[in-house]
């Protein structure tokens, strides 16, 4: 069988998966089923989504950029949450709809999910969806001065 390369990402996409996104879920499947590798679910999702922004929304890179820069530059916690009280959900919702629309960069990243997929406890896990998530940010340099103001406005 040829390789199979995302053309967002660049990944080549592991053996028996159609594409990034099978492997993606395997990956969120394994964080929401052991909090140990859970510990860093805000990670994977937020370097996941900005490598493979055609299949989100528009202002999707803005949102998951801010968040990205918090937990990589302010070392908030990327567990994965409990569901916020329907009143703070409504207010996301406004800001979100008020995001730019962040071009993502022809290139997204040394790392993928492919780099990520099928660690083999939760130690080894982080350390793999930290790198990706710190490559994901350095190949948004370009927008990590938007990212930063908009962490300081208390997005
Ligand atoms: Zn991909």
């Amino acid at each position: 069988m040829e390789a199979n390369r995302c053309p967002m990402c660049g990944a080549i996409v592991p053996t028996g998966r159609a594409r990034c996104r099978d492997a993606f879920d395997e990956v969120c499947a394994r964080e929401y089923s052991d909090p140990g590798f859970g510990a860093v679910h805000l990670l994977t999702v937020d370097a996941y989504a900005l490598q493979h922004s055609e299949e989100h929304g528009p202002r999707s890179n803005a949102f998951h950029l801010a968040r990205l820069g918090r937990l990589i530059e302010r070392g908030e916690d990327a567990a994965i949450g409990r569901r916020p009280p329907r009143a703070v959900g409504k207010a996301e919702e406004a800001r979100y709809r008020r995001l730019p629309e962040l071009d993502p960069p022809a290139f997204r990243g040394t790392l993928t999910i492919a780099d990520v997929h099928g660690a083999g406890d939760p130690e080894e896990h982080a350390r793999r969806v930290l790198a990706w998530a710190r490559s994901v940010w350095e190949a948004y340099r370009p927008h990590h001065e938007w990212a930063r103001g908009s962490v300081s406005s208390g997005y």
